[in-house]
């Protein structure tokens, strides 16, 4: 049998529930699930270390990228799991799917040197074979020539619960308010910013995930591309 080969685009908003449609199918298809937001998380949280403010120091931002080697690795004896690594060490989500790193996240993505930076190392993961990625704009600059596109969307009131319910990434004194308007402001950020903002591709399949479990949506998404393979 020939190893199938193709990439699957799935962007939308913050909390609308593509990390874990984009996780979920990927396992239902074989294939590897590569989170790009987690990415541009790493690169906000290896500023703050470093001691930059990304907000008010940009071009601190760029100079430091030269110093970093991030990709994702497939992760040794666990085939289809990816790991984030930098400068070789691997990355653990808990460290930046942080309230600061999400407070700051948008504005870091929204440096063009950066996202011309990031362009490589998420099309590289292309050598995979079967590709699941997940972001803002994998259907439109990252991957489009991708075989199948989705653009993820849920009701603010829904993202927000969603979130909400994710503790650990939202502050310990975080009301379900505080944490709608963050998500407001975010998706408000990635869609104005001029360099590849968030909005679905001409050719994405728009799917709402209101009211659906997120097997429902993966089953969906997986019995989607099955169809048309
Ligand atoms: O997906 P997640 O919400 O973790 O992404 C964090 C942030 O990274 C987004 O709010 C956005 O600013 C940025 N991002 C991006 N392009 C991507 C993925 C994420 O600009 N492809």
């Amino acid at each position: 049998m020939t190893e199938q080969h193709y990439q699957v685009a799935i962007d939308g908003p913050a909390a609308s529930g593509k990390s874990t449609a984009a996780r979920l199918l990927a396992a239902r298809l074989g294939g590897y699930y590569v989170n790009t937001g987690d990415m541009y998380r790493a690169v906000a949280w290896a500023a703050l270390k470093a001691g930059v403010d990304p907000v008010t120091q940009p071009e601190k931002v760029i100079e430091l990228l030269p110093g970093w080697d991030l990709r994702y690795r497939v992760q040794p004896g666990q085939k289809q799991t990816l790991q984030l690594c930098l400068n070789g060490q691997v990355l653990q989500p808990e460290e930046f799917r942080t309230p600061e790193v999400t407070a700051v996240v948008s504005q870091v993505a929204s440096i063009p040197a950066l996202r011309e930076w990031m362009l490589d190392r998420q099309r590289e993961c292309d050598r995979l074979g079967i590709v699941i990625m997940e972001g803002r704009d994998i259907g439109t600059v990252i991957f489009p020539q991708a075989r199948f596109k989705f653009f993820i969307t849920a009701s603010p009131e829904e993202r927000a619960r969603r979130r909400f319910a994710q503790r650990g990434e939202v502050a310990a004194d975080a009301t379900l308010a505080a944490v709608a308007a963050e998500i407001a402001a975010r998706d408000h950020l990635d869609s104005i910013r001029a360099v590849a903002p968030l909005r679905p591709a001409p050719d994405a399949l728009l799917v709402n995930t209101d009211g659906r479990t997120q097997d429902e949506v993966a089953d969906w998404l997986a019995a989607y591309i099955r169809e048309q393979q």
